[in-house]
């Protein structure tokens, strides 16, 4: 039989992450977090002052950075010109550098064959917001998560309330909305759920429920 692909896709702080690592481990998959990829390239331009984002300067960075998703103690690290950045690549900042410059279209052309080649390998579960559209239209099986704004900032707020610097909820929750708007308003490959994607709202189930209904899904595919 071959490789079985499944597709998560949603907005941000739904809770793709979380539940697909774990749903990995239980599984024997390798789990793919494509934001990954995105943040990586938006913390590399940043670090060489790009610190607006724009299209062609982000462009003309894309022919210098080589990007790798390695596998450490079965979690997966990005590495950009042979340095591990995982540590960096979360920041707020980052966070809406990612969602600017996913929105290029050859940053998305840029990493489709690497989240194409890894799926083509193995079995996988990889998650996005495209993953169902463009990247794995043929994907076994497409879950489409997702969760109220408000309740996805509580998550997030939740995880994140005991480091350092926090940001406060409502911080949190203007930059949820922000990433909304950018995902589903960009003209390619734009956050949306596939015709043929499961829809899963979260919003009154916790992670446990969410995990598994999603294997429960899974078991009847694979
Ligand atoms: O999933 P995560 O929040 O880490 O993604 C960071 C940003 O990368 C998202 O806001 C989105 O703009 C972009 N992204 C994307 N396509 C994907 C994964 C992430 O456009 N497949």
């Amino acid at each position: 039989m071959s490789n079985i692909n499944i597709a998560i896709d949603g907005p941000a702080g739904a809770g793709k992450s979380s539940v697909s690592k774990e749903i990995a481990n239980i599984l024997g998959y390798i789990y793919i977090d494509t934001g990954a990829l995105y943040r990586a390239i938006a913390y590399y331009t940043y670090s060489k002052g790009v610190e607006d984002f724009s299209d062609t300067k982000v462009v003309e960075l894309l022919d210098e950075i080589d990007i790798q998703l390695r596998y450490i103690d079965n979690v997966q690290r990005v590495f950009v010109n042979g340095l591990d950045v995982s540590d960096y690549i979360r920041t707020p900042n980052i966070s809406l550098g990612a969602s600017k410059v996913s929105a290029i279209p050859e940053v998305r052309s840029f990493l489709l064959c690497l989240q194409r080649d890894i799926a083509e390998s193995n079995n996988i579960i990889m998650d996005g917001r495209d993953i169902g559209t463009v990247v794995l239209p043929n994907a076994d099986l497409k879950i489409f998560l997702t969760a109220s704004a408000e309740e996805r900032a509580n998550r997030r707020y939740n995880q994140i309330k005991d480091t350092p610097n926090c940001p406060c909820w409502e911080e949190i929750l203007e930059d949820i909305n922000q990433r909304d708007y950018n995902d589903t308003h960009r003209e390619i490959a734009p956050l949306k759920r596939s015709d043929d994607a499961i829809l899963l709202d979260t919003t009154n189930m916790n992670q446990d429920e969410t995990i598994a209904h999603i294997l429960s899904l899974i078991r009847e595919i694979a």
